[in-house]
């Protein structure tokens, strides 16, 4: 015969563990103390109908954390001993609370089956619950079970019997989200834990990483001893982000731990687990505030609400800030013009330098606005909310609930950024929606993106400007989602798994809090403009200039100056005349020198491709250099036209060049505007796609984003044209 399975009793105190022991074992059982203190270990062995196991009572216990001895008892046997199941006994009449341990059992990783004791007393409260969806969602058998009458017990039984044998002892932790901070901290932990391989032959290194965390002295102390150096290097991650927990959200990792894991409970209650008959006892703020806000009907209307007040908002107040400097750097532009000799140092300080740099540094105020609200929503746990209502939709595109963060910080609510939007759809467990969800959430609005839509909405659709911007947004879900319904159902058929969404309760977001988080990502945007972008603009400025006019068409320009002093000098307002003709040689000569250099070659190459969709050569360069970086999409747009019309009376915005361009209309705009939102992504977030999935799909990502952009941007030029 094979060997008994072991089966390990886990409970609260007084959850009815005992009772459910002795009306399994019956009279099989010894009792016995745990080595070294006064617990109590009951053993016995249990034979039911043809089943055969042997059984230990786990001391009661709230938590896994050694805070008192039966907590450290309880868990010493799981990690030591390995039992091949454990039943988590509760005491189903105060579901909430008992499934507190019963997540903990979970995130440790080992093999649980819940068993719903004292459905009796349940039933008789008017509690109704659905432990088919308990089961479902969490991935783990449960069972009914009655321990008074022994009823649900063989049920039990062979539960546990099953699953043991299905999992053969191995450990599948559950991984929580705890919000950014902690999340961020975490994954670096376990990275060094698993470094190190501390502990990682017996416990998960995360579950290492969360206990130390939360400070459990016997896990740190463990650590200690098996290596100091590890362990400080892990104790030292803690106490920063201890600090800065404290710092922006006025508590402690460990209770933000707890709060998260309660979240995750009420969460999972809430979607049809757990339903009251009579009265409801205990209705706090947060349900009474989610009943109104994840509203079937309100929710979604409050939510598009809320985004578009955002909108609104950030370019509203925006605006100011905005044109102050824009009017800066224009000024900075003027005087560093006028006080350097003509010449290339001249050239590449103004159009490549001030105008690149410029462009994208003009936006900040908006970038930093947008953050503090997106800010102000995440810890406020509208972001979680607003999550739990998309998931809904977001199963009929074969996505998961658990793609909504990544949507979101990709620039869902528009300022977001991909790459760490590609990370975070590490948390979803099933590789084709991970995969569906990796390749699409570059169609967000990003915060490099969003610069180019602001411009373009302000030369062409300025009176709409708020609406306009919420319009691309939504068009970029709509966009996200379509095409994940159609990888879906083609490249990526399969099935969907269930899903539980973590509801954090609310919080009163502090001002320090909100601040440190925008400023954080606003001070990232600026770096990278003052790096990466201002390395770009040179690069792109150089192959803007170079190589110059050949000696011969320089000195035809020279030749028609000359002429055209020679012809003004007869007129009546000779000065005035003159002054019109050289702008207009000027202007001339900048766009054949533009159009003779490198860049101006490659977009003049690809323009009879690009004519269809309505892009000139100058767009092109942009494009192109878009690929490294989006934001530099503005800022060679503002260098080729600057380029392109020196000596304009006065430094004139570039949404105002564009507006009177001839070259452009509403109808480029808006396809410009869809090329850009799909086409392939930035440069960093190819190589993070990679990272997450494989070249192979990240290059797929590339080709095909750019032909899907292309052909929706020349379907609306064509189209657009031939209506009006
Ligand atoms: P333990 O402390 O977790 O081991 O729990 P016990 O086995 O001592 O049970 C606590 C109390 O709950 C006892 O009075 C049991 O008789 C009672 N109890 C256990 N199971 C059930 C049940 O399914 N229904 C009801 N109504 N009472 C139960
Ligand atoms: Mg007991």
């Amino acid at each position: 015969m094979a060997e008994n399975v072991t089966i390990a009793l886990a409970g609260n105190p007084n959850s009815g563990k005992t009772t459910m022991f002795n009306a399994l074992t019956g009279s099989r059982q010894r009792v016995g103390n745990y080595p070294g203190v006064t617990v109590e270990r009951k053993e016995g062995s249990v034979i039911l109908n043809g089943l055969h196991a042997d059984v230990v009572d786990l001391p009661g216990c709230y938590s896994l954390t050694a805070y008192s001895m039966e907590e450290l008892v309880a868990r010493k046997v799981l990690v030591e001993e390995r039992p091949d199941v454990v039943v988590h006994v509760m005491d189903a009449t105060v579901l909430e609370r008992s499934l507190y341990l019963g997540v903990q059992l979970l995130e440790m990783g080992v093999p649980v089956v819940l068993a719903l004791n004292m459905m009796d007393e349940t039933k008789k409260r008017g509690l109704r619950i659905n432990a088919a969806k308990l089961s479902k969602l969490l991935g783990v058998p449960v069972v009914e079970t009655v321990g008074r009458t022994g009823q649900g017990k063989k049920e039990l039984l062979q539960e546990a019997i099953n699953h043991a044998n299905q999992r053969k002892r191995q450990w599948l932790p559950l991984e929580l989200s705890y919000g950014p901070d902690v999340d961020h901290a975490l994954l670096d932990m376990t990275t060094r834990i698993n470094a190190a391989g501390l502990f990682t032959d017996r416990q998960p290194a995360r579950w290492t990483a969360i206990k130390y965390i939360e400070g459990d002295e016997q896990v740190v102390a463990e650590g200690r001893k098996a290596a100091p150096e590890v362990s400080k290097e892990l104790e030292a991650m803690v106490s920063k982000l201890s600090d800065h927990c404290q710092k922006t959200l006025n508590a402690y990792p460990d209770a933000i731990i707890a709060d998260y894991r309660y979240g995750f409970i009420s969460a999972l209650l809430k979607q049809g687990v757990l339903e009251r008959d009579s009265l409801r006892e205990r209705i706090d703020i947060t349900d009474k505030v989610d009943r109104v806000l994840t509203h079937r009907v309100f929710g979604p209307l409050i939510m598009l609400a809320v985004l578009y007040g955002m909108f609104k908002l950030t370019f509203t107040l925006g605006e100011y800030p905005m044109g102050w400097l824009e009017a800066g750097f224009g000024l900075l532009s003027d005087t560093v013009g006028n006080a350097m000799a003509e010449g290339p140092l001249r050239s590449m300080l103004v159009s490549g330098v001030i105008d690149g740099v410029g462009g994208v540094m003009g936006f900040v105020p908006l970038i930093l606005i947008m953050f503090l609200m997106v800010s102000v929503l995440e810890d406020l746990g509208y972001m979680a909310r607003m999550a739990y209502m998309l998931d809904r939709v977001f199963r009929i595109f074969g996505l998961h609930g658990c793609s909504v963060m990544p949507f979101v910080i990709s620039g869902g609510i528009a300022g977001g950024c991909a790459v760490p939007g590609i990370m975070a759809t590490r948390t979803l467990k099933s590789p084709k929606e991970k995969l569906a969800t990796l390749l699409t959430a570059p169609f967000m609005t990003c915060g490099a993106k969003i610069p180019v839509f602001v411009l373009l909405v302000a030369a062409f659709f300025p009176e709409n400007a708020a609406m306009t911007m919420f319009a691309i947004t939504m068009f970029a879900w709509a966009m996200a989602l379509l095409v994940s319904w159609a990888l879906r159902s083609t490249l990526l058929r399969g099935e969907s798994t269930p899903f539980v969404m973590e509801l954090p309760p609310y919080r009163l977001p502090t001002l320090r809090g909100v601040l440190t988080h925008s400023f954080e990502r606003t001070w990232a945007y600026i770096r990278k403009a003052g790096t990466v972008i201002l390395a770009i603009s040179i690069l792109l400025w150089a192959a803007m200039t170079y190589p110059e006019l050949p000696a011969e068409r320089a000195a035809g320009f020279e030749t028609m100056r000359e002429q055209a002093v020679a012809e003004t000098q007869t007129m009546a307002d000779a000065e005035a005349a003159l002054e019109e003709r050289l702008v207009e040689i000027d202007n001339r000569e900048a766009q054949a020198a533009l159009r003779h250099s490198l860049a101006g070659r490659v977009g003049g190459a690809l323009e009879p491709v690009s004519k269809l969709a309505g892009f000139d050569w100058r767009t092109n360069i942009a494009l192109v250099g878009g690929v490294a970086a989006k934001e530099v999409i503005v800022s060679t747009l503002g260098t080729a036209y600057s380029l392109g019309e020196v000596e304009a009376e006065e430094a004139q915005p570039l949404s105002e060049r564009l507006a009177t361009d001839p070259q452009w209309s509403a109808i480029t705009a808006i396809s410009l505007i869809v090329f850009v939102l799909l086409y392939a992504p930035c440069f960093v977030t190819v190589v993070a796609m990679a990272k997450e999935s494989s070249w192979r799909w990240a290059a797929f990502s590339t080709i095909f984003n750019t032909a899907l952009a292309f052909a929706m941007a020349t379907a609306i030029y064509q189209l657009g044209r031939l209506l009006s």
